[in-house]
């Protein structure tokens, strides 16, 4: 038997590749969820779920902007049609804008905030009225950051997002604790992704200092990150809830 054997779950900006969401997606079906892959890139998501098919698993792509309350109502209407419920929800899509305060507009923060933050009350508050009705418990995973725990230069809209994204969880934990539904946050360090591919186009001689200052002396890998989901999706985490999973080769450990 696999871990997530009869789970089904839903992957937010699961498109990248690499990314931390398309190697969760990928993560979770190999443990035997189906998975939901969305993004507002369909194409991308399309070719995330074609691949896991091909590797024998369940997937299904689906248009979504995370920031629309409209497009998670359609999603979660689509899944609970297909399969039935919902146990794991992965708040994986999100945008980093990295601006220092003089250059930082109005748009800039309105977008960092409702695509990293807003998205994540509403899928949460829509993944719990899901499985409270269920029944069966259910895990849900938020990708915070380390911005979300230590300052970390331009990125003041973000890392108020990702800190919001810690407390709310955890708020919430405490709320469905006795429904067994558990939520937890991801703060990942630096992980080799699209999202990091294009930071360092911006200052790559910047880029790769911070990465040698890691402890670990080199970026994460997706996947690092992925079985750090799968862990707190799981039965084996089945205690841990309200809390948060540093991911990050050291780096804020110093
Ligand atoms: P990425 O940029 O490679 O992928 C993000 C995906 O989200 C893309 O496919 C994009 O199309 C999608 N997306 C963007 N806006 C969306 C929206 N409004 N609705 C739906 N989908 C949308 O990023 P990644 O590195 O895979 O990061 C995934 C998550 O992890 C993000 O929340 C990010 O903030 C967080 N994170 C990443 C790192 C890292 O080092 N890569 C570090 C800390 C936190």
């Amino acid at each position: 038997t696999k871990r997530l054997d009869g789970k089904i779950a839903l992957i937010t900006g699961g498109a990248s590749v690499p990314g931390l969401g398309s190697a969760t997606a990928q993560r979770l079906a190999e443990e035997g969820a189906k998975v939901c892959v969305t993004d507002i890139d369909l194409d991308g998501a399309e070719a995330v779920a074609k691949a896991i098919r091909d590797a024998g698993g369940t997937a299904m792509a689906l248009k979504q902007d995370v920031a629309e309350e409209a497009d998670w109502d359609s999603v979660l209407d689509r899944i609970a049609q297909e399969w039935g419920s919902l146990d794991i929800l992965v708040n994986n899509a999100g945008i980093a804008v990295l601006r220092p305060i003089e250059n930082l507009t109005s748009a800039d923060w309105n977008k960092q905030l409702t695509v990293n933050l807003d998205s994540v009350f509403f899928g949460t508050r829509r993944a719990v009225e899901i499985m409270r009705k269920a029944g069966k418990g259910g895990s849900i995973v938020n990708l915070s950051s380390v911005a979300g725990l230590v300052g970390v230069p331009a990125c003041s809209a973000y890392a108020a997002a990702k800190a919001g994204v810690r407390m709310f969880g955890k708020t919430i934990a405490i709320e469905c604790a006795r429904d067994n539904i558990r939520v937890n946050s991801i703060h990942p360090g630096m992980i080799d992704t699209n999202m990091q591919n294009v930071a360092r186009s911006d200052n790559a001689e910047f880029f790769d200092q911070v990465v040698d200052s890691i402890p670990m002396g080199r970026m994460g890998d997706p996947v690092d990150i992925a079985n750090a989901v799968l862990f707190l999706s799981c039965d084996e985490g089945r205690y841990v809830t309200g809390t948060e999973l540093v991911v990050d080769g050291g780096m804020t450990a110093q």
